[in-house]
């Protein structure tokens, strides 16, 4: 079977890795794709909104599964032009349609979801600039510190957490009234700090039934020691030593099932991942936001650890038959680290020639902002590379992605040295 992967990341070449493992396949397409993904699979050169493209593509090379990896399509409603298209209708897209997409493409709907169905969050309330004066007086209501967020889709920048009141009214305002994310913070969501630790709990859904994936958790700043901007992603721990047997339990219970129940209380057919992102108080779970696809690059450590045929769950997701296929992960941790252009999350140049990658042996090498230029691979992205290596400990994992990093050079290239830095 000729299957398609839309997206250009470390998530969309670790899922081409896996999906390779699969006897099913017959030809894999990456579109747009990244110098990795060109190694083991066809790259085509498309753009992941043009829908046009993506028919035109899936009907020339017949391929018969659509994997869409970032939500940006999803949001767009890429599912729902297939179903609508009658040459196009009866192949599968794992990913949601648009409504289920909403569970990441406003987070006001899905403050209203979890709400609706008791799922544990922070209390919140939103806000246009029609009730700008109702904001101001619910953040007086609320202890400092302060948590706005954009409503829509902000390629994660459209959260903010302040620690002074003023500023919070200021940044309000700025949201709401001066558009400062765009049409995203026309509506701006205000809610309660969350304490505790934060990670991450991936499921895949065919809407009736579910597998919960490894967790994760990730480092999302620049920095170490987590300080400095924030980033997509500086690297990830795969399982989380801190989510114990007891939390997940509690978060399957008061988070998975209420999920996947309300969902179909609310008529949405959900094919696809769901990724949620939590917060452990005290072993007390409370969700902080759902996305509507895999984190990258939390994928590069989650994948890895799946023993089971990640093409025959898909099948199941698409025929809503998950529940008959056997799913196993592997006990050994995995961790990565990821490399990126010097100067990023801010400017960054490109063109950088990578070398020695590939002589790397002991990690998994997955290309995120990579490209190929002259028969080089070079840089084309802030995120460049995610190298994930396995170990039965978290320090024996990361000493074999820093022995393969050693191995790895381009101009400017960056990294975070401490990664697991809280855990081991
Ligand atoms: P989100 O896009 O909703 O995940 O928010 C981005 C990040 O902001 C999260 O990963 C958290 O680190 C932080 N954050 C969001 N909401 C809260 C909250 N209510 N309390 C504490 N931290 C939060």
């Amino acid at each position: 079977m000729n299957v398609l992967i839309l997206g250009s990341g470390g998530r969309e070449h670790a899922f081409a890795i896996k999906l390779l493992e699969s006897k099913k396949i017959n030809k894999l397409f990456v579109a747009p794709g990244n110098a990795g993904t060109d190694k083991i699979a066809t790259n085509i050169n498309i753009s992941v909104t043009d829908f046009e493209a993506v028919k035109k593509i899936t009907l020339e090379n017949h391929i018969k599964m659509v994997v869409v990896g970032p939500e940006v399509p999803l949001v767009a409603g890429v599912h729902d032009f297939f179903l609508a298209d009658e040459e196009l209708k009866n192949i599968p897209v794992i990913g949601p349609k648009k409504d289920g997409a909403l569970l990441e493409g406003s987070k006001d709907f899905s403050k209203q979801f979890m709400q609706k169905h008791g799922v544990p969050t922070a209390r919140y309330e939103s806000f246009t600039k029609e009730n700008l004066t109702d904001g101001f007086a619910f953040l007086e209501t609320l202890e400092p510190p302060y948590v706005l967020k954009a409503d829509g889709l902000a390629a994660g920048k459209g959260v903010l957490i302040l620690n002074s009141l003023e500023e919070a009214k200021t940044e309000l305002e700025e949201m709401v009234s001066n558009q400062k994310f765009g049409d995203a913070s026309t509506t701006v969501v205000i809610e309660e700090f969350l304490k505790g630790i934060e990670l991450s709990v991936f499921v895949l859904t065919d809407g009736k039934s579910y597998k919960i994936l490894p967790s994760a958790k990730d480092y999302k700043r620049i920095g170490e020691g987590d300080a400095g901007l924030n980033t997509g992603g500086m690297g990830a721990i795969s399982p989380v030593p801190f989510a114990d047997k007891a939390f997940l339990d509690k978060v399957e219970e008061l988070v998975v099932k209420p999920t996947i129940t309300g969902l179909q209380k609310d008529g949405i057919d959900y094919r696809g991942f769901i990724f949620i992102g939590l917060m452990n108080d005290n072993g007390n779970p409370s969700v902080v936001e759902y996305n509507v696809r895999m984190g990258d690059p939390e994928t590069e450590v989650v994948l890895p650890r799946i023993n089971s045929d990640l093409f025959d769950l898909f099948e199941g997701v698409a025929h809503q038959n998950l529940n008959e296929k056997s799913f196993s992960v592997t006990n050994q941790t995995a961790t990565t680290v990821m490399l990126v252009s010097g100067g990023y999350p801010e400017a960054y140049e490109k063109n950088k020639e990578i070398t020695g990658f590939d002589t790397v042996e002991e990690s998994f090498v997955f290309h995120a902002g990579t490209t190929i230029k002259d028969n080089k691979v070079v840089t084309s992205g802030g995120r460049v590379m995610a190298i994930t290596s396995f170990g039965d400990t978290i320090e024996e994992a990361l000493e074999k992605s820093y022995r393969s990093i050693d191995k790895i050079h381009f101009d400017k290239m960056n990294y975070r040295k401490d990664i697991g830095f809280d855990l081991v």
